[in-house]
């Protein structure tokens, strides 16, 4: 049984502080960070603008998260942070306005007050593009869906619709075979914009079937999803597509605008780390979906996480070594 030790932070004002570490993004990636930092003796401040968990708590079940047998993905969220606050981690709840990143001792400005430390654990995520159809927020997590590792296991038989033309559609629609019976890829143009290889691949798979110059306008459904009533661009035909689940493959977008120009991003604008999630910015760390070359699971987030916090008990002790005092140390 976990034994967890209980936080004693409950009056005592979280911002206006220095600290070790603050982490930013309260997902996976950002959590096992906190923990790892926070049982490692490192004074820790995660902040987060909503609940725990990130995108994993828009998801209503997580299958493929180790030991997680049971809850919603809010609630595994929930005891991700319950477990880090009992080693120590400080949550904040509050929405971060701006970050200096390129100081010896970096400057998180939140709408609550100013948080200081020499290291900055970036776990922003990324977020995924949306149609902005009806139909799309009501039945996301219930049928709607960007992820088919989590949600291909509830196509088993089914019949899903994926939309967007590029690899990732081309790519997890063939994953998404694997359990659906028929998955119709919906793409706005008269053809794929996927490499050669991953096009081919798809359009050779009997189960997947290419609708082109058709857009969504609606997901249809009453407790889960029916299906969606598509357009035809060129003729302005509409058609109701009977579906069981919709997954929207139309790109992602890296959440850097905080910190665009500090630190070096990719052509897609994601960040660049090394293999120990170090940023080109010193003690700047960035874990999980914002970072360039993510695997977008939780256990690789989870997995970032515990490499950056390992990295930034190293470079806090470097730092010691060299005489500077860490801003985190109480007392
Ligand atoms: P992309 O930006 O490459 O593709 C997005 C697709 O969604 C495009 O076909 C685009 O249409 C379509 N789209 C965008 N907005 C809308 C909308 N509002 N309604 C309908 N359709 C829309 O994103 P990906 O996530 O596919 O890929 C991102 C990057 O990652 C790419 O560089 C890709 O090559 C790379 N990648 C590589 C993989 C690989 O195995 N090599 C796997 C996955 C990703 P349109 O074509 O008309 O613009």
């Amino acid at each position: 049984m976990l034994n967890f030790r209980i936080t004693r932070s409950g009056d005592e004002s979280l911002y206006d502080k220095d600290y070790d570490v603050v982490i930013v993004g309260g997902g996976p990636a950002g959590l096992v960070a906190g923990l790892y930092a926070a049982r490692a003796g490192l004074n820790t401040i995660l902040v987060e603008k909503s609940v725990a968990g990130g995108q994993m708590a828009t998801t209503e079940r997580v299958d493929n998260c180790p030991g997680c047998i049971e809850g919603s993905g809010a609630e595994i969220g929930e005891w991700m942070r319950r477990q880090a606050t009992g080693f120590g981690l400080k949550w904040a709840n509050a929405e971060v306005l701006s970050m200096n990143l390129l100081a010896d001792v970096k400057m998180v400005l939140t709408s609550e007050g100013r948080l200081r430390a020499p290291v900055v654990i970036l776990a922003t995520g990324a977020r995924p593009r949306k149609l902005g159809v009806p139909g799309e927020d009501q039945f996301w997590g219930r049928g709607v869906s960007v992820c088919a590792t989590c949600d291909g296991p509830f196509m088993e038989g089914k019949v899903a619709a994926a939309v967007g033309g590029g690899d990732s559609a081309v790519k997890e629609s063939d994953y998404l075979t694997r359990f659906a019976e028929k998955v119709h890829v919906l793409h706005r143009r008269d053809q794929l914009r996927a490499d050669r290889a991953n096009t081919e691949r798809a359009l050779s798979n009997p189960k997947i079937d290419v609708r082109y110059n058709v857009v969504v306008e609606r997901v249809l459904g009453e407790d889960r999803v029916r299906g969606v009533q598509i357009r035809n661009v060129l003729t302005g035909e509409m058609e109701e597509l009977p579906v069981d689940g919709v997954f929207v493959w139309i790109g992602m977008i890296p959440n850097t605008d905080l910190f665009t120009g500090q630190l070096a991003l990719d052509d897609w604008g994601y960040v660049v780390t090394d293999a120990r999630m170090a940023t080109s910015a010193p003690g700047v760390f960035a874990v999980g979906d914002v970072r360039a070359g993510a695997t977008r699971q939780i256990v690789t987030a989870a997995a970032d996480g515990a490499v950056a916090a390992l990295g930034a008990d190293e470079y806090l002790h470097k730092r010691t070594e060299r005489g500077l005092v860490s801003p985190g140390v109480e007392g």
